[in-house]
């Protein structure tokens, strides 16, 4: 089959690897839909743990073949990928905190990927998906299941107030989580206006470009003083600092980022935030009991009733045999995106 592999730091290959046959309690995935995500990206550009590598957590498809142990119920039905694979049966996967596995494996990152023509997956690692659902949609599930985690963990409800940092990916999916569940006022920020008029489309009330505004007292004027909740989805330290003055004193802050690990952050910060008793809370991936949680099930149900709107946030699609030049781009900054769209069958 055809896949594209990351072979070094800023290596990405497209070639023909051998296709997977599913091992004992696992299925194959035929892969319609792929989308590249900001780690993906990331992989490619700051180098990555393991090499060669298929890249991928966001893709669907059909599942094509089980193996042994595994009903053949499967075969023909959609899916995509849950790209977490915890040990169940460590102390913190027995509470539920998937992504806190003392040895969880991870699609695309820690084994084989779905930027691939087929994926060999455990059968929990499939989420079953209606006929109906079209794969680019599903392939882009797993991006939102992390903004509706996020909210999960800030504790969201009805009527509040949000402020989200960062209109990429991530920050698009958050703004119509709030939406959906029902924000008062959702105010988001960006360097990028393309991403803010993105933002508007998909609910945004205001959309701030801190390069022309100072965002702290935009807030200010329209929130007093500050948001319910922030979400910061830029993984700027600078922005980092802002965050807890654009959340009201007891608000909180969910950090779901990657931050540099060669800064540092000013203690003010701690000093900020305990004069405000604001909560900061941490993020990683998209998990709760039962597993894969109730951030996959609603996104489904958010997707089946047309309330997510996914076609808004897709700006780009090739096929998967173009993936080498699209991270080439990326990596060198010369392609502004949204969501891009890779689709492995026109690649043969
Ligand atoms: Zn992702
Ligand atoms: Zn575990």
């Amino acid at each position: 089959m055809k896949a594209a592999v990351l072979e070094d730091k800023m290596v990405l290959t497209y070639k023909d690897v051998p296709t997977p046959e599913p091992t004992p309690g696992h299925v194959r995935l035929q892969v319609k839909a792929i989308s590249i995500c900001g780690s993906d990206i990331k992989r490619y550009v700051d180098g990555h743990r393991m090499y060669p590598l298929i890249l991928g957590h966001e893709s669907s498809g059909i599942i094509d073949r089980v193996g042994s142990g595994v009903s053949e119920r499967y075969i023909g039905k959609h899916a995509a990928i849950i790209p977490l694979v915890p040990c169940f049966e460590c102390e913190q996967c027995r509470r539920g905190y998937y992504s806190a596995c003392h040895s969880y494996s991870f699609i695309g990152s820690r084994q084989s990927g779905g930027f691939a023509e087929y994926v060999d997956l455990p059968e929990r690692n499939v989420f079953i998906l209606p006929d109906d659902l079209s794969f680019e949609h599903a392939a882009l599930i797993e991006p939102s299941t992390v903004a509706r985690h996020m909210l999960a963990l800030g504790d969201f409800k009805r009527g509040q107030t949000a402020v989200v940092l960062g209109a990429g990916s991530i920050g698009l999916m958050i703004v119509q989580w709030l939406r959906i569940l029902g924000a008062d006022q959702i105010i988001v920020t960006d360097i990028l206006e393309d991403n803010l008029q993105i933002a508007s489309r998909v609910g945004a009330h205001v959309a701030l470009n801190p390069s022309k505004v100072d965002v702290i007292k935009e807030v200010q004027k329209l929130l007093g003083d500050g948001a319910d909740l922030t979400l910061e989805a830029t993984g700027v330290p600078q922005v980092l600092e802002q965050s807890i003055f654009v959340t009201r004193p007891r608000g909180k802050v969910v950090l779901a980022g990657n931050q540099p690990l060669d800064k540092s952050l000013h203690l003010t910060f701690i000093e900020n935030m305990m004069r405000r008793e604001i909560s900061l809370i941490g993020c990683f991936m998209s998990y709760s009991a039962p597993f894969p949680g109730h951030e996959w099930t609603e996104t489904l149900a958010a997707l089946s009733d047309g309330s997510l709107d996914m076609d808004t946030l897709i700006s780009h699609r090739y096929s998967l045999s173009q993936a080498p030049e699209v991270f080439e781009k990326i990596g060198t900054h010369q392609l502004a995106h949204q969501k891009i769209i890779l689709n492995p069958e026109e690649a043969v």
